[in-house]
């Protein structure tokens, strides 16, 4: 049985047959999905997604509203829209 930690879903199982013969089974961490825009689900710009205990939060997004959950045409849009009083 493996460490507990290692029972997550968020590893992946590798299976390695070690220089004597001897078969091992290797966890690593699974990476995680690109980040994509709420509205039209292309993929986001300047949106780190992995190993994100290096960096800090303005590093990880953009810095303007809703940065990192929608594309800036999505966010140009709503503006316009909002502003034009039409939703
Ligand atoms: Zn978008």
């Amino acid at each position: 049985m493996p460490n507990p930690h290692y029972r997550s879903t968020s590893y992946r199982k590798i299976h390695t047959k070690l220089p004597s013969g001897e078969s091992k089974i290797h966890y690593e961490r699974r990476k995680n999905n690109r980040a994509v825009c709420a509205i039209c689900k292309k993929p986001l710009q300047g949106v780190k997604t992995n190993s994100l205990y290096k960096y800090s939060k303005t590093k990880k997004r953009p810095e303007r509203i809703y940065g990192g959950h929608i594309c800036h045409k999505c966010l140009e849009t709503l503006i316009k829209q909002t502003l034009r009083g039409s939703s």
